[in-house]
Formats: structure tokens, sequence, C-alpha cells
């Protein structure tokens, strides 16, 4: 993403300087051509990166998760990632559909992490009922 805006940039420099621009029409320019630049780029792209960006439904994987934003796989989208991309969570799950409580992490990571929720929850509950036996 970042190499499309440099090379937009660029463009809209050269276009500056030649006429004048207000700072209003800069920035929709440098925007749509990045966008341009980044569509071009992408359609030469391997197909299977390119779909995934774009499915939220098939971006959750057993041992991967795929930010939509910008088509990346990790473990975990963290809040700083998403935060790279002007979103929060939740912003992120509104905008691909998921629901409310989505967990933004591969479905290994996300089991392993209930699963440890219900042990604790369980521990929890041994607790009380120690307590409650004195
Ligand atoms: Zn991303």
């Amino acid at each position: 993403m970042d190499d499309y805006l440099k090379e937009a940039l660029e463009i809209v420099k050269a276009q500056a300087s030649v006429r004048n621009m207000t700072e209003e029409e800069i920035t929709s320019m440098v925007v749509k051509l990045a966008k341009g630049i980044r569509d071009i780029a992408g359609g030469g792209v391997v197909e299977e990166a390119d779909t995934a960006t774009c499915d939220p439904k098939k971006a959750i994987k057993e041992k991967s998760i795929t930010c939509c934003e910008c088509g990346k796989s990790f473990k975990i989208l963290t809040k700083k990632h998403l935060g790279t991309h002007g979103l929060t969570p939740i912003e992120y799950r509104a905008k691909c559909g998921y629901k409310k409580g989505q967990p933004l992490a591969c479905k290994a990571l996300a089991r392993a992490r209930k699963q440890k929720m219900t042990e604790m929850k369980l521990w929890e509950r041994r607790g009380k009922n120690k307590a409650e036996k004195k």
C-alpha cells in the first residue's frame, strides 16, 4: 500500500509543479491514483490472495486469519494492526460483516482461548464450592 501511495505522490507532485492545484485536488488525486495503481497491481498478483482479501468468510482459517484490508495473514489480528488501516476491531468487524463477538484470531487460537476461559470459569466455580463447604 505504501508503495502505491508513494508512486501516486510522485505523479501528483509532478502534476502540481506544472499547474496550480488546491490542497483538496491534490489529496483526492493522490487517493484516486493510489487506488488505481493498487487495482492494476492487484490484477497481476496471485488470485488466491486477492479473493481472500475480499471474502471475510474465508479470511478466518484454522491456522491463520487474513486481514480483509491488506490481505496479510496473521495468527491474531491485533488492535495495533487494524489501527494501521484506521480501524478499531469493532469497526473492522462491522466492515467485514462479522458478528460482534467474533474473535479476530485464527480458529485454533480462538478455540484455545475459549477453552482457557472455560477452564478459568471451572476454577472459579471450584474455588467457590470450597469456600461454601467451609
Ligand atoms: Zn491489514
